[in-house]
């Protein structure tokens, strides 16, 4: 649990129970633990294939309502005299139960959603009915801006952000052959800029917003055509996973400042809305501004609210009411990935002891060295060994490329090798030397084992490979036993790139992972965890490797284990995920069995296996596209 700095990014909902299993909590304030390892095990039963998402729905009303929580809190313990809502901008995980999901638990506070682009528009139109706020942000063409106006006209709740000037002619020029007042916001471009990977969403030479300049220019055009409240809301973003709270503080001083002088203009602005960027905490390390941030739920409420009271009091203006467009606070804790393991590639194996072989002096050498260092406990001698070890494996290179060493004397020679560095890797760690020599960090990295997974970085966390998101990995068992093992997770992807190379420890970020002995006839599962914003539709198909099946769980007491899954979606199929490509099931097959055919004509095989082998092809082509197979399975 330490090891993992499970701590630090759990956020509660997740703990290790009594078997050394992984657990979720996921209703706030109750003591109801699911062991992750049973979900597993009743998803199986039900036909899920691994790789497998799980989504715990009740982490999502848990998060919604913590948000909304600590906004009524700060708006008490202030006399704050506006409300709050916040508002889900859908791109963060567009799935329809994550959307319903979170309506549903925001229901008692007027949730409300964000929408970027004409599909998310046409998909949270029908969503909000007429009550609940739905801001459209993003590029906007005509038909956005006229879809719009028809749900305005219709009583919905739809305001279009105004993101670059050119859109707002152009919703004049609609208004003006329609003969209607619309409803609209302004994106405001701040000086105070972001901070963390994001930062550039915010700032002076942001992609969005207007410049001061253009904002007064669109509010000397609304005074002039007398539509001055139809403006209702300002509204600036500084880009995700805000690192620095002091970042935020400045940006909502500024956009109420510039709130106040509208407002003492004569503009009636209802609505101050901070964005999105309320960051999560992906890990302990808090040198390194992409995993972890620097506040927590209730420091960013009272933030937006401290801050925006104490301005609209220096400028004798009303409080506006306050919307926060949070995403990845919402919905990055409820999902995590089972990967399973399918084999582990070790740079070591122990030197062969039954090799009916005459060693080669080089050889020979290296054996003695071996002998030296199962004698030794010393941490100057170890380190000698090592030196003496590397430059035998130099000789024994050159030897090799002059044609003077059988291969059989090179891998004996390869296998002392390892089993010298792994043992005086072994003992070094043992001595707990202060400082930690050089050699051992360099041993540490060069015995790092490969553990493959049964997942697609690409697809599952693109955020890793794209950006190097640190995402935090762990065992699902065995969490009770020592993990004597350092592991690096690679992916089932034929790139090199295709592999977890960061992982959250209590020292920070590090790049391999404490790991237990892989055995082939047991399951070893992993967790990556906080992959429920941005990953999932942001995910590629690198080789083809596409969705993977996910059960929505949902924690009750009254179950037997504490659970109960509402829903099993099966991920994409190979023939599914070909077509998209153009390849199509019935050519494919077509072709196939043309080939066998051809093949039974010239004698190469028999009509009977021909059969065997064309059913055998289309039938794989219902599979998964993962491997979905496991170690000793069925559990
Ligand atoms: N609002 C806007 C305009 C955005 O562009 C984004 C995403 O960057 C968000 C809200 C969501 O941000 P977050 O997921 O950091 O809350």
């Amino acid at each position: 649990q330490a090891l993992y700095a499970m701590e630090s990014w759990a956020d509660g909902f997740y703990a290790v129970n009594r078997q050394g299993h992984v657990s979720v909590c996921p209703i706030e304030g109750q003591t109801l633990h699911i062991d992750v390892m049973k979900v597993i095990r009743a998803a199986r039963a039900e036909g899920a294939s691994l790789p497998m998402l799980i989504r715990f729905q009740d982490v999502i009303s848990s998060r919604v309502r913590r948000l909304n929580l600590k906004f009524q809190d700060a708006i008490r313990e202030c006399g704050y005299e506006g409300t709050y809502r916040s508002i889900y901008p859908i791109k963060v995980n567009q799935l329809h139960e994550v959307v319903a999901e979170i309506l549903e638990a925001g229901q008692e506070f007027n949730i409300g959603l964000e929408c970027g682009s004409k599909a998310e528009l046409l998909a949270a139109l029908p969503l909000v009915g007429d009550e609940t706020l739905l801001l459209c942000n993003g590029v906007k063409d005509a038909t956005m801006l006229n879809l719009m106006l028809n749900a305005q006209q219709l009583g919905q709740q739809v305001v279009p952000i105004i993101e670059k000037y050119s859109e707002f002619d152009q919703l004049m020029s609609l208004i003006d052959a329609r003969q209607i007042k619309p409803r609209m916001g302004v994106r405001v471009k701040l000086n105070t800029r972001g901070s963390g990977r994001w930062f550039e969403s915010g700032g002076a030479s942001s992609k969005f917003g207007l410049t001061i300049p253009e904002l007064v220019k669109l509010v000397r055009t609304l005074e002039n055509r007398e539509i001055t409240g139809q403006l209702e809301l300002l509204h600036f973003h500084l880009g995700s996973q805000l690192s620095d709270i002091q970042v935020l503080r400045s940006a909502v001083k500024e956009i109420t400042q510039i709130y106040a002088d509208l407002v003492l203009r004569g503009l009636q602005i209802r609505y101050l809305d901070v964005g999105g960027g309320l960051g999560v905490n992906y890990g302990a390390d808090y040198n390194n501004p992409d995993c972890s941030i620097n506040y927590g739920l209730r420091e960013y409420a009272n933030v937006v609210v401290y801050t925006v009271k104490e301005v609209c009091d220096e400028r004798q203006v009303p409080m506006p009411d306050l919307l926060s467009e949070s995403g990845r606070a919402l919905t990055a804790h409820h999902s995590m990935l089972v990967v399973p393991v399918l084999g582990v590639h070790r740079p070591d194996s122990p030197p062969a002891t039954d090799l009916p072989l005459e060693l080669h002096a080089v050889v020979l050498r290296m054996k003695a060295v071996y002998n030296n260092v199962l004698l030794t406990e010393k941490g100057g001698i170890l380190l000698e060994c090592y030196h003496d070890a590397q430059e035998i494996r130099r000789e024994t290179e050159q030897l090799a490329r002059l044609g003077y060493l059988s291969v059989e004397n090179m891998a004996q020679s390869d296998r002392f090798y390892w089993s010298i560095c792994r043992e005086v890797l072994h003992k070094l760690a043992a001595a707990e030397l202060n400082p930690v020599p050089a050699e051992q960090l360099e041993l540490e990295k060069q015995l790092t084992d490969l553990y493959l997974g049964d997942f697609s970085v690409f697809h599952s966390i693109i955020d890793h490979w794209a950006i190097g998101q640190v995402f935090p990995v762990m065992p699902l068992h065995r969490l009770h036993e020592k993990p004597e093992r350092r592991g690096q997770v690679v992916d089932l992807t034929c790139d090199s790139d295709g592999k977890i190379s960061q992982y959250v420890s209590s020292a920070g970020t590090v790049d391999c992972l404490p790991l237990h002995d892989f055995r082939q006839d047991e399951p070893y599962y992993l967790g990556v965890f906080l992959v429920g914003a941005y990953q999932e539709i942001l995910g590629d198909a690198h080789n083809l490797f596409g969705r993977v099946d996910e059960v929505h769980i949902y924690a009750r007491a009254e179950e037997k284990e504490g659970f109960w899954i509402e829903e099993l979606l099966k991920g994409i199929s190979v023939k599914e995920m070909l077509s998209q490509v153009q390849y199509f099931p019935n050519d494919l097959d077509r072709r196939m069995s043309e080939f066998i055919r051809r093949q039974i004509n010239a004698g190469c095989i028999k009509p009977t296996e021909g059969t065997r082998i064309l059913n055998n092809y289309t039938r794989h082509l219902e599979d998964t596209t993962y491997c979905d197979i496991c170690a000793g399975d069925p559990l």
